[in-house]
């Protein structure tokens, strides 16, 4: 079993209903169990500012599955719930599901980056990581708690 972190976004398409959805379908991958999942925060998106605000929520899971195969697994679910590939990078989107951290591993291959490279400055990544996992240590050696003190809170906000 490998323990792993999942980043969750949503902007279009009523966000929080999508990002519950995800939690269920994460859940329901094989040889794969959802252990907990953050509050659900709001944020102001990257990038282009012309969009939404997002909804984003950090989950936890058990795997047995290698990083690759979750990351299929992943691509499907996002596929499952509207999403399209658009040229503009960070542009609005139905749902997205990123690999922050598989187990210990650090893995870098043309499909997989993990830890996540954004991992260590978005502020809807660390906090509601912060929240599940507070004692967490990166495979860096760093603690996760060092990290939040750099990244600024910007307008994350926990929604009711
Ligand atoms: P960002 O990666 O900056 O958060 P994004 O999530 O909008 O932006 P996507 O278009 O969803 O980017 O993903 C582009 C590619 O990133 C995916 O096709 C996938 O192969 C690759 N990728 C690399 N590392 C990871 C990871 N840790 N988790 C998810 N996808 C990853
Ligand atoms: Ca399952
Ligand atoms: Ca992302
Ligand atoms: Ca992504």
């Amino acid at each position: 079993m490998t323990k792993v972190y999942i980043g969750l976004g949503a902007n279009l398409n009523a966000p929080v209903e999508q990002l519950k959805r995800a939690l269920d379908a994460l859940n329901r991958i094989s040889d794969t169990q959802l252990l907990t999942c953050s509050q659900f925060y709001g944020s102001k998106p990257m990038g282009p500012q012309d969009q939404p605000d997002y909804v984003n929520a950090v989950a936890c899971l058990d795997t047995e599955l290698d990083a690759h195969a979750l990351l299929d697994a992943l691509q499907t679910i996002e596929l499952e719930q509207g999403r399209e590939r658009k040229d503009e990078r960070w542009g609005a989107r139905t749902l997205d599901l990123d690999i922050l951290l598989f187990g210990n591993q650090v893995i870098d291959t043309e499909r997989l980056t993990v830890p996540h490279y954004g991992l260590c400055q978005r502020e809807f990544v660390v906090y509601p990581l912060l929240e599940i996992a507070p004692v967490l240590v990166l495979p860096s050696g760093e603690p996760l708690a060092e990290i939040c003190k750099n990244v600024p809170l910007n307008d994350l906000t926990p929604l009711k």
